[in-house]
């Protein structure tokens, strides 16, 4: 089966600051009804792409939280690899405003007239804002607290709507647009006058699942109210418990930060990413945050998380 049919998040990178042998910086790729949503894009990006047989045509919009180069970087590297290969369909990004700018003097000076179009949108407000909506999916960007202007993202899937029950249907045999206002919440009225409740005929929706991105952020209680239950929470945890100070000097968390900010908000699963390279053991990160939210684990590139109750 297509796994981008589902709503999975690929990590691509999950390195802070510098790469390791092992660890890539920044990115990761969220699925769902076979379209891409690039987060993040550090040097190196697609090259991890291509590792991992994505396919860049899936990538409609790109979200860079913040404008320290270990998160875009890679992006104007990718932008003309998609030119190189003759992409058609436009990009949209989702950036603090300058980016614009950095990209485009780099196309000017390389004399790169892009096959396709890049679609700017400035991420400026210092509140949860919606900022992307299609059939099936709501982005939101929020403000986190880093050295620099820094957004997280969260994305909601767009509810489904109500099934109706089978003995119903079969009873009564309603038209077509007696299913279509049931579906919207109307009560049934049968040939005698006789009401039926809505909530007696149909059965629920599934919860939409959701998925937030907060990296790179200092540990801040503001952030709960933003991420508040989403299914799947990915939290930086650039720091052990025992660099607290570093972490809070550097407006970076620890794995104790990422587990207090998931415990809080009522997430079902923590991941944990962008390492400091100085980390040599993440296994200990995991059990630090687990410590305070037992679904606690560590992320790793390359590797489908499925997003799912
Ligand atoms: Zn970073
Ligand atoms: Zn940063």
């Amino acid at each position: 089966m297509d796994n981008s049919l589902n709503f999975t998040v690929t990590i691509l990178g999950n390195s802070a600051a510098i790469p390791t042998k092992t660890n890539h910086l920044s990115s990761q790729l969220l699925t769902y009804n076979g379209i891409g949503y690039l987060i993040d894009c550090g040097e190196g990006t697609q090259m991890q792409l291509v590792r991992y047989n994505i396919k860049f045509g899936i990538i409609k919009h790109v979200f860079i939280s913040h404008l320290h180069g270990d998160h875009f970087f890679g992006l104007v590297g990718l932008i003309s690899t998609f030119h190189l290969l003759g992409r058609d369909k436009p990009l949209n990004i989702y950036s603090p405003a300058p980016l614009k700018s950095i990209i485009d003097i780099q196309l000017n000076v390389t004399h790169t007239d892009l096959s396709y179009e890049l679609i700017f949108h400035e991420l400026q407000e210092d509140c949860l804002l919606k900022i992307l909506e299609t059939d099936n999916m709501q982005a939101y960007s929020f403000p986190l607290v880093h050295r620099v202007p820094t957004w997280g993202f969260k994305f909601i899937q767009r509810a489904k709507q109500k099934r109706i029950k089978k003995s119903f249907v079969e009873e009564y045999k309603p038209s077509v647009s007696n299913i279509l206002k049931i579906k919207e919440g109307h009560d049934y009225e049968d040939t005698n006058g006789k009401i039926i409740p809505n909530s007696d005929i149909t059965i629920p929706p599934p919860k939409p699942l959701s998925y937030a991105y907060c990296s790179d952020t200092k540990f801040d209680k503001s952030i709960i109210e933003y991420v508040k239950n989403s299914t799947l929470l990915y939290h930086e945890a650039t720091f052990e418990n025992s660099m607290q100070q570093r972490a809070n000097d550097k407006f970076h968390s620890t794995a104790r930060d990422a587990a207090v900010i998931a415990k809080e908000a009522n997430v079902s699963q923590l991941l944990l990413g962008h390492f400091s390279a100085r980390i040599k053991d993440l296994d200990k990160l995991k059990k630090e945050a687990s410590e305070i939210f037992k679904p606690s684990f560590i992320s790793e590139e390359g590797k489908d998380y499925k997003i799912s109750h």
